[in-house]
């Protein structure tokens, strides 16, 4: 199996190149050349297998360049409960009959990033070996929350390897900001910006592509990568817990064999729900993949109409991880829906990059529509609905998933679909506890983040995750900020290289 580039067919890498460099020289994304199938009798195997077992069945499929025991390697140290809260990895609650709340935020962090960001360094790491590249990789990566801190967890102290982070200096949940200025290891480094998510990920977009920082790290024996969801080999394990909920569910008996069940996802970036899309396309019987948006819903409008227009107010919510105006991970999916057009892929993305606009054609338009449905929630419906499951089926949920959940039901209520369905939810929330607790009506008086897990931990009756426990009292470590411009010299100086 080869990859190639949404912007340029032509380009073909192995799975290990296509991890280790991130993303391809002209700007485009990796996508593999096939995607792999997966039969009815694969699934009823995976059933009776853990997490691990299930992930290197389906990487695989994958990468296929790498060999069983490296895939080994990186699957049963990645997915282990060293590393997560529960045997099951990714955990199966039900909501009411039929609809299952799918809880990938077990891990280190307790975001849905650690089920990709806790195997992405093994992945990393075996491939530069691979394709033997001796030199230092430096992660730069952009986050809204939640990425950070779960790469930062990722790598810390892996050798051969640096990382850099940056954050919305506002746009962080108090936890979130704790969370990565407090981070340990000593290969890594955290920043603030002046500004919002998109430009974080514009500025280390920019580094990444210029030619004179490109050289400056080659002077010095360094090359970047990345470890957002451009990468591929961030991309490929969400693809697992998808694979691995059907398996799970039609092993418990919820679902029967070849039974098709929807998957909601709260989306940003459109990586978890593209990750969704692809296991469709190996054969896991999906019906409608249900996109779910805060109030920055550009991808609810471009799923209904057929134009991407980031050209619109953006919103600064209580579901920070979702308020993205540009999807990087829509990208992949376009070039898929339009026959792998790589010329098409280049005039749209080039439209978006100039005036922020594109519009895609009535065939691609018609097959989005067939595959997906989309809508989105304003902050006041999202607190209407943590406190609405709460009271009636004693679940918490956090500000993200609360998106997904209120989507679901007006997605429901207007259709009458009763298929089966699986909801992401991509966040513990004690990550959002202020949001989560006024959305419950609680009286709190303090500002001390840990009095309030205090009082979240005695309504929800959930465990406290340790990692977020063990802040408290934890010194901070990162308290610089800079200006959006200022983002290479910040690089450079992390790097310890001066011009
Ligand atoms: C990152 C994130 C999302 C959005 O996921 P994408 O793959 O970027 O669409 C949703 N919820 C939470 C909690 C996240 O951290």
């Amino acid at each position: 199996m080869y990859y190639k580039s949404t912007r340029d067919s032509a380009v073909k890498v192995t799975s290990a190149q296509a991890i280790a460099q991130g993303i391809s020289a002209e700007g485009g994304l990796f996508v593999p050349e096939s995607i792999p199938s997966i039969t009815m009798d694969d699934v009823k195997k995976l059933g009776a297998m853990s997490y691990s077992e299930r992930a290197t069945f389906v990487f695989s499929k994958f990468l296929t360049d790498f060999d069983e025991a490296e895939i080994r390697y990186c699957t049963e140290n990645a997915y282990s409960v060293k590393n997560f809260d529960t045997e099951n990895i990714a955990e199966i609650a039900h909501l009411f009959d039929g609809t299952y709340m799918l809880e990938l935020w077990h891990g280190p962090t307790c975001a849905f990033k650690d089920m990709a960001l806790q195997i992405l360094p093994y992945l990393l790491t075996v491939s530069t070996k691979k394709i033997k590249l001796d030199k230092k990789v430096v992660i730069l990566v952009a986050t809204s929350g939640d990425t950070g801190k779960a790469a930062l967890e990722g790598f810390k102290d892996v050798e051969g390897t640096q990382i850099l982070v940056f954050y919305p200096e506002d746009g962080v949940s108090a936890m979130q900001k704790k969370q990565m200025t407090t981070q340990d290891g000593n290969n890594v480094g955290v920043c603030a910006i002046k500004g919002n998510f998109d430009d974080a990920q514009n500025g280390v977009k920019k580094i990444f592509t210029s030619d004179e920082m490109k050289k400056a790290l080659a002077d010095n024996g360094m090359m970047f990568s990345s470890a957002n969801s451009i990468n591929w080999g961030r991309l490929a394990p969400q693809i697992i817990y998808y694979v691995s909920t059907y398996a799970q569910l039609l092993a418990d008996g919820e679902i029967s064999e070849g039974e098709k069940i929807n998957i909601v996802v709260p989306t940003g970036n459109f990586g978890n729900i593209l990750a969704a899309y692809y296991a469709k396309k190996m054969g896991i019987p999906v019906n409608k993949l249900i996109c779910a948006s805060n109030s920055n819903n550009v991808l609810t409008d471009f799923i209904n109409t057929g134009v991407y227009d980031r050209n619109r107010k953006f919103y600064t919510t209580i579901s920070p991880s979702m308020d993205i105006l540009i999807s990087s991970n829509l990208e992949r999916l376009l070039y898929i829906l339009c026959g792998e057009n790589d010329a098409q892929i280049r005039e749209w993305f080039g439209k978006l990059a100039e005036c922020g606009r594109y519009e895609v054609t009535p065939e691609v338009k018609k097959a989005l529509s067939e595959e997906f449905c989309a809508g989105f929630c304003d902050d006041a419906a999202t607190e209407e609905t943590i406190k609405k499951i709460y009271d009636k089926y004693s679940y918490t949920c956090d500000t993200h998933t609360a998106v997904a959940v209120k989507v679901y039901s007006d997605y429901r209520e207007k259709t009458g679909d009763k298929t089966k369905t699986v909801i992401a939810s991509t966040a513990s929330p004690y990550k959002f506890n202020t949001a989560v607790l006024e959305a419950l009506g609680a009286d709190i008086k303090t500002d001390d983040e840990f009095e309030k897990v205090d009082v979240l931990a005695q309504m929800s009756k959930m465990p406290v995750p340790k990692s977020l426990a063990e802040l408290k009292g934890k010194e901070v470590r990162f308290k610089g900020s800079v200006d959006k411009d200022e983002m290479k010299d910040y690089v450079l100086k992390a790097l310890g290289i001066s011009r």
